[in-house]
Parts: structure tokens; C-alpha cells; sequence
């Protein structure tokens, strides 16, 4: 068994013992169920979003609500979150169901687990602790470690291009693939 296999099987036996099920309540991609329902949203998965549902990238997603101020009057925000309704749910959520569901982002495709290092996070959910065949959590737990190396490898991307803000004022949006002006 190799490096990675090992990391996935051990991360399936701790997730078939917390146990999880998902009841399709739908808290966790609605406003208000006590939990941040803010998704944040790679190009690549925005790409992916739009050729499923045929919507521009406009309106899959928006700037993360938050920037970082930078010397010279210059405004930073990184990456962008899934567009939410004037109510606070997220824009794909239709009764019990996602309209994005084949294509979703892996931070809904893994909740309501991280990793965070090599440490398992475990969100609020109504679903933990419902039995979990060892099938499932490996495929759980194989979408934990690629979402882990690909936040990792945005993350670096973003670090790469960030020294490329402009150093005019202006509010800038800093993704994995590059600069672009707000
Ligand atoms: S994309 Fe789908 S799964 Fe993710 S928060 Fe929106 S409705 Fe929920």
C-alpha cells in the first residue's frame, strides 16, 4: 500500500467511526442553520459549474466578501465564494436538492469534514454519526486529500502571483490564475 493509500485508508476507518450519513436537510447550503454556508470556489471548479449549467461566471460566483488593505491604496480580495440568494442561500439550492450537484465544489462535495494539516475536522451536521459503509468513506476520504492538496497548490499559486498586484490604487481580486481588477 502505498503513502497516499495508507493516509485514505486510515482517514475511511476514522470517518466509518464517527459515522455519516447525509439526510439532504440542506442546512449546510442555507442561510441561517448556524454554520457559515460561504463556499469558497476555484476557477477550475467555477469552469466546471458553467458548463453544467450554462451560466457565465458571473453569476456562479463573487468575490470573497472580505479584502486585505494594501500600502499604496490598494484592496485585496482572494478568490471568490458561490453566489448567494437576497435570503442567504447559496444559489444552486433548489428545495432538497443541489442544481449543481455532479460538478459541486469539493468543499461541499467533503463537508462536513476537513483537513486541516493532517488533522480531521468535523463541522456541525445532522447527518455525523449515521452508520458509514467502508465504500463511501473511502471515497470520502479520498476527496479529503485531494481537496487538501489542492487547496495547498491554489494556495501557492496565489502566493506566486500576489506580488504581481499593480502598485496604483484600485481594488484588485487575487485568484490561482492571476490578477484581475474589481
Ligand atoms: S453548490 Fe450545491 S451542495 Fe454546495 S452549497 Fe450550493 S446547493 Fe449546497
Amino acid at each position: 500500500m502505498n503513502g497516499t493509500k495508507k493516509v485514505e485508508s486510515s482517514l475511511a476507518a476514522k470517518l466509518m467511526e464517527i459515522g455519516f450519513s447525509c439526510t439532504r436537510c440542506g442546512d449546510c447550503c442555507r442561510a441561517g442553520s448556524g454554520d457559515d454556508n460561504l463556499v469558497m470556489v476555484t476557477p477550475r471548479e467555477i469552469r466546471a459549474i458553467s458548463g453544467f449549467c450554462g451560466l457565465q461566471a458571473a453569476d456562479i460566483a463573487e468575490p470573497y466578501p472580505e479584502s486585505v488593505e494594501l500600502p499604496g491604496g490598494r484592496s485585496v480580495t482572494f478568490g471568490r465564494v458561490l453566489r448567494r440568494r437576497p435570503c442567504g442561500d447559496c444559489r444552486f439550492f433548489s428545495g432538497s436538492s443541489c442544481l449543481a450537484y455532479p460538478v459541486r465544489p469539493s468543499i461541499c462535495r467533503t463537508y462536513p469534514f476537513m483537513l486541516d494539516g493532517d488533522e480531521l475536522r468535523v463541522f456541525p451536521c445532522r447527518g455525523l454519526g449515521n452508520p458509514l459503509a467502508e465504500e463511501e468513506a473511502l471515497c470520502i476520504a479520498r476527496d479529503l486529500v485531494r481537496r487538501s492538496a489542492e487547496e495547498e497548490e491554489e494556495a501557492g499559486r496565489i502566493r506566486a502571483i500576489l506580488p504581481g498586484v499593480p502598485s496604483r490604487p484600485g481594488r484588485f481580486l487575487v485568484d490561482s490564475e492571476g490578477v484581475s481588477e474589481r
